[in-house]
């Protein structure tokens, strides 16, 4: 269903076609041109602390970066369950095998205490995890101290699935570069996007250097075809990243008004009953890729699924909360520490259209629906 009100939709109000003309005109299509170093060169001037390798995908990002950390066949990694497919799938494409970890309920993201129960269960088995994969949901920034913390003090490699924080901070720095590496997506409705594309971050520039290597087909430099290794086609294209460049130009924008919508969300619906937002800590600056709301049916007398219902009637998009990842079909059988956090925010939860240019009516437009639900529990 088309809908017009859209839940994340990309915005093309900059230089993208300007730049694509460019690159075609450049003749560089693929995976060469003066775009992908410019991407590159952006997102490290943007985290001020960490450079870029632009790659064709947020998933390939996350795999090039357990390639990286040694992860193989017969290892444990431990990853968030409240979040996306992706931040776990490579960990099978690997031959490890994931153990997922349940969220707190402050950010919604990983448990720094279930962490170390984790570790501390998995070492008393002869088996330590060989990395932690750690996510930062909808935007929000996870308890990194503490759980750098943790993994540091059981030497743990940590990579930052920051898929969908570009442009979040905490404590002043920006999502991704706070682990060992960090992974950016920008697929076509994350915050910026290249149509589709990824990025491995790190300040570990000789780690980097091999995830660029391995990302063209691990090929020597020679004048004939020479491979030492196993590679992978995971490099970026000139054409994807004309438009990451372009939209790289707005992100500071993106952020501003995504920031702007979530407050704007909260005033609006501040005297409802029964619904509650994902709230920033002192240390943490969400991006608010998506605004999301948590409702408790008991006080509103309608679920998130009635109110998917009635918004989508009104071609009004939503979206639940990732259905966590030891809950999925896919996964069973595979451990799980926790218990029902990441569960109840997926059962109760909502994303609401969060799209850039999205509107203060349109925002007032979907606010009064919901108010019209409210109003219809209580006839
Ligand atoms: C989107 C997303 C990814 C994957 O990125 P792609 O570019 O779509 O491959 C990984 N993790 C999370 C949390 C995401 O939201």
């Amino acid at each position: 269903m088309a809908y017009p009100i859209k839940l994340s939709a990309p915005i093309f109000k900059g230089n993208e076609s300007t730049y694509i003309q460019k690159a075609i005109q450049s003749g560089n299509l693929a995976t060469f041109g003066e775009f992908i170093d410019q991407f590159e060169y952006k997102i490290g001037a943007l985290t001020k602390t960490h450079q870029a390798v632009a790659l064709n995908s947020g998933t390939s990002a996350l795999h090039l970066g357990m390639v990286l950390l040694g992860v193989g066949r017969g290892d444990e990694v431990i990853c968030q369950s409240f979040t996306f497919c992706a931040s776990a799938n490579p960990i099978i494409y690997l031959g490890a095998t994931p153990i997922f970890v349940d969220s707190e309920r402050d950010t919604w993201n990983m448990s720094p205490e279930l962490l170390e129960d984790a570790i501390l269960n998995r070492i008393a088995y002869g088996k330590k995890p060989k990395a932690i994969v750690v996510v930062h949901l909808f935007g929000m920034p996870a308890k990194m101290n503490e759980i750098m913390e943790i993994a540091r003090k059981y030497n743990i490699p940590v990579l930052e699935d920051a898929a969908e924080a570009v442009g979040s901070q905490y404590e002043g720095k920006y999502c991704g570069t706070m682990g060992d590496l960090g992974v950016y997506s920008f697929n076509g409705n994350k915050i910026i996007t290249s149509g589709g594309g990824g990025a491995l971050i790190s300040n570990n520039a000789f780690l980097l250097q091999k995830a660029q290597y391995l990302s063209m087909q691990a090929r020597e430099d020679l004048p004939y075809y020479q491979h030492l290794e196993i590679g992978f086609n995971y490099r970026m294209n000139n054409l994807s990243a004309a438009v990451g460049v372009a939209q790289l130009e707005m992100l500071q924008e993106a952020v501003e008004n995504r920031r702007q919508i979530n407050q704007n969300y909260r005033k609006l619906l501040a005297n409802m009953p029964g619904i509650a937002f994902q709230n920033n800590n002192e240390l943490s600056a969400s991006n608010f890729w998506l605004t999301t709301i948590l409702i408790d049916e008991k006080v509103t007398g309608f679920s998130n699924d009635q109110l998917r219902i009635k918004l989508m009637k009104n071609g009004i998009e939503t979206r639940f909360l990732w259905k966590p990842l030891h809950m999925q079909p896919v996964f069973r059988g595979i451990q799980f520490f926790g218990g029902n956090v990441s569960k109840n925010l997926f059962q109760s939860g909502i994303c609401l259209p969060s799209s850039t240019d999205l509107t203060f009516e349109q925002q007032t437009r979907i606010v009064e629906l919901i108010h019209d639900e409210l109003a219809k529990s209580f006839k």
